[in-house]
């Protein structure tokens, strides 16, 4: 039986949006093929789980937008909340002794949901500023501090952190970096924790044991005198979707406590739902950072927003006045905006309503176990992730765990075999990346684990046609 989802909607004029687009539009990782291209595809609505595209045809979004939609699409309260706050004061800034009631409202409920020592929190547009942000924070505190040699950062590979000048350079996606320059001298790696990739031989305690002293030796060995802070996805998304082996967040923050290092953590994806926490941090992995930072699931991507949360201790130190320069040289004009903030207000309203958290912990391992099932293809080398932060990592081979040539864009062609079925997920290299809303019934998850099934199947099929598998 062959798995579909693709109703229809009423037309709408493709051709002149697919002409525009092409004629004008430099995309975020605008891929640049050497062959021709196809147009893109274009959405125009959303309802739920679903998103129409200008055909009229609908897809199940295993994507949740771009790791974002958490509440689902076309959540009428919370447009209404943002027409209604842009109709009374669409904005104002936060910068000349002025407040606005959303911001204020938003930060002293972030306040609450977030570990008790994080109390301050610094408005931005999106992830890269909110992590830029801590950056800025940290490099400023240990100034206050009177180290300002207490600068260099730590990160690690596969992490994804952003995409400004200073956050690409935190990002340990090494393919990413290449043609573009970052800023020198500032971050260190270490190891990706990556289970399913670590050294042959070694046990998960082993290994465990490796990424730990790896990072207390980095520290030594740069001197914690100059290491600032070790940023740290709680499950690294972009980069994979890497769960760390147990024990590693407590040990990590401890090596970092240890060394007066602080400690970052990145929950631009993991926050608000997607692992069933409003924060994963402490209630998933037991640990109470420095600094939190997030944005995405914020808003549920109705309108643009991140927060940098910090901690007491940091506050208390930048709060002192200082009379060479008495203000915290940094904010945004958007910083604050009243209609983003609005539109997290009503988020949260609907993530709390609807226990979406309690909905994620009930069927998120439904969902691991279904998708899992895929562990029987032959392309397919390993199944993971936590809760509604899934992926599919396909091999050329499942012993060697060997890659297929790049060429071959695997992901991206199990993906276009899922969008003709009517679901859309994310190609990333060779993997496939599923971030769906967090609304998704058990009926749906079925449909998304069978039409992904049939994609990689046929896509298996056309690899050993074409001879670039042997099967
Ligand atoms: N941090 C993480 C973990 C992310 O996944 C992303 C984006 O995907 C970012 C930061 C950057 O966020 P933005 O794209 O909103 O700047």
């Amino acid at each position: 039986m062959s798995a579909r989802l693709l109703p229809i909607r009423p037309q709408f004029d493709t051709k002149d949006v697919c002409a525009k687009d092409r004629a004008h539009v430099l995309h975020p990782w605008e891929h640049f093929p050497p062959g021709p291209r196809k147009d893109n595809l274009v959405i125009v609505e959303g309802d739920g789980a679903f998103v129409f595209d200008s055909e009229g045809r609908r897809y199940l979004d295993g994507v949740g937008g771009l790791w974002c939609v958490n509440v689902g699409h076309g959540r009428e309260t919370i447009a209404n909340a943002m027409s209604k706050q842009a109709k009374r004061l669409a904005y104002y800034n936060q910068f000349v002794d002025t407040a606005t009631e959303p911001a204020a409202e938003l930060a002293s409920r972030l306040a609450e949901i977030a570990p008790e020592s994080l109390n301050r929190v610094f408005f931005s547009s999106g992830g890269s500023d909110a992590n830029e942000a801590a950056v800025r924070t940290i490099h400023h505190y240990f100034n206050r501090l009177g180290m300002p040699q207490k600068k260099k950062l730590i990160s690690r590979a596969d992490a994804y952190h952003g995409t400004t000048y200073l956050t690409m350079t935190l990002t340990g996606k090494f393919d990413d970096h290449v043609g573009f320059d970052l800023v020198d001298n500032l971050v260190h790696y270490v190891s990706s924790p990556n289970a399913y990739r670590r050294p042959a031989g070694t046990s998960l305690e082993e290994f465990t044991d490796l990424l730990v002293c790896e990072l207390e030796d980095a520290i030594l060995r740069l001197g914690p005198e100059n290491v600032a802070a070790f940023f740290a996805e709680p499950v690294l998304g972009a980069g994979g979707v890497i769960v760390p082996p147990a024990g590693y967040h407590e040990r990590t923050l401890e090596v970092c406590r240890r060394h007066g290092v602080l400690y970052v953590s990145d929950e631009v994806v993991t926050g608000f739902g997607r692992l069933g926490h409003m924060f994963a941090s402490k209630e998933m992995f037991g640990i109470e950072p420095d600094i939190i930072t997030c944005a995405k699931g914020l808003t549920s991507g109705y309108a643009p927003l991140g927060a940098t949360l910090v901690s007491d201790a940091i506050y208390d130190a930048i709060r002192v006045s200082d009379p060479r320069n008495p203000y915290f040289s940094h904010g945004f004009t958007y910083s604050g905006h009243p209609v983003c903030c609005a539109a997290a207000l009503a988020n949260l309203d609907i993530l709390e309503a609807e226990d979406l958290c309690g909905r994620v912990r009930e069927l998120g391992p439904y969902f691991e176990e279904q998708l899992a099932t895929l562990k029987d293809l032959p392309i397919v080398g390993d199944v993971r992730g936590s809760r509604f932060m899934l992926c599919v990592e396909n091999v050329a081979d499942k012993q060697s765990k060997a890659l297929l040539p790049e060429e071959v864009d695997i992901g991206k062609r199990i993906s276009d075999h899922c969008e003709a079925r009517g679901l859309l997920v994310r190609p990333l290299g060779h993997l496939n990346v599923l971030s769906p809303p967090l609304i998704l019934s058990r009926d749906q998850i079925d449909s998304l684990v069978s039409i992904l099934r049939e994609s990689i199947e046929e896509t298996q099929d056309d690899l050993v046609r074409e001879g670039a598998w042997r099967g």
